[in-house]
């Protein structure tokens, strides 16, 4: 005979729990300590309620990393960094500092997976909210993504010496330009591709969602690193230091 419940389900995620430290260790890009945390409840419009993952650096304030030239340990040597000139669309004095200060509090237990995988099962993950996922070992950011229901991803390190080729299963592989995008796809990998307003398509691409369709992240997941090559008009806060000169699609205007 069976019967009902004496209680309800515990629920996925309890309100004191905001993330967990998923790795802390040495960058795999430089050598220096960093750390991966998933924070579990977003309130990013453009992504939708994903966990999302932030790869910082475990021994300095993201914004002092920033501007002692010391990110390179969770950036690699993107050329969109702020400490370079870049116009990296993060706002690191914004979230990623306020996860650098609770990660400093001790308000993200290390995450175990027999008590805490309950937290990530059905949601969507984002990994690399701020840093790159390649910083960290394959194997961490393999293990974050398998323990949801999906995920985006994105990788500035695919011409890097030494990358890992196995993020391209869980990473867009981003491109400043289609003669860098076609590069990548060689590799295997599908990209992200940065672009100005106006620019053309390639026909293997396809523009992001959110911006042809209005959908978020959630609800598209075409960034798992295996499905489509996107291209995107440059957003954010730095827009105007993005180089058109790095375009070189024809305007089919
Ligand atoms: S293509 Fe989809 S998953 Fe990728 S950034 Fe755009 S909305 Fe997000």
């Amino acid at each position: 005979m069976r019967y009902l419940s004496a209680k309800p389900t515990a629920k996925n995620t309890a309100p004191n729990v905001r993330g967990f430290v998923m790795y802390e260790g040495n960058s795999e890009l430089t050598g220096e300590p960093i750390a991966v945390i998933a924070t579990l409840v977003s309130k990013n419009a453009k992504t939708g309620d994903m966990i999302q993952t932030w790869i910082i650096r475990a021994d300095m304030d993201p914004l002092d990393a920033v501007k002692e030239k010391k990110d390179a340990a969770i950036c690699g040597n993107c050329v969109h960094r702020r400490s370079t000139g870049g116009a990296c669309y993060v706002e690191i004095g914004k979230a990623p500092k306020q996860v650098y200060k609770a990660y400093k509090a001790g308000k993200y237990p290390t995450f175990n997976y027999d008590d805490h995988a309950h937290y990530f099962a059905g949601r969507k993950i984002r990994l690399g909210a701020y840093g790159d996922p390649a910083a960290a070992p394959f194997g961490v950011m393999r293990s974050i993504a398998d323990l949801g229901a999906g995920w985006t991803g994105y990788t500035h390190q695919a011409g890097r010496k030494g990358f890992d080729p196995r993020f391209m299963e869980l990473c867009q592989v981003s491109a400043d330009s289609p003669k860098q995008a076609e590069k990548f796809q060689a590799m295997g990998a599908k990209t992200f591709r940065v672009a100005m307003a106006g620019d053309a398509l390639a026909d293997n691409e396809i523009e992001c969602l959110s911006d042809s369709k209005g959908l978020n992240c959630l609800d598209c997941m075409l960034c798992d690193g295996t499905t489509k090559n996107i291209a995107i008009t440059v957003h954010g806060s730095q827009a105007n230091k993005f180089k058109t000169q790095m375009i070189t699609a024809i305007n089919i205007q």
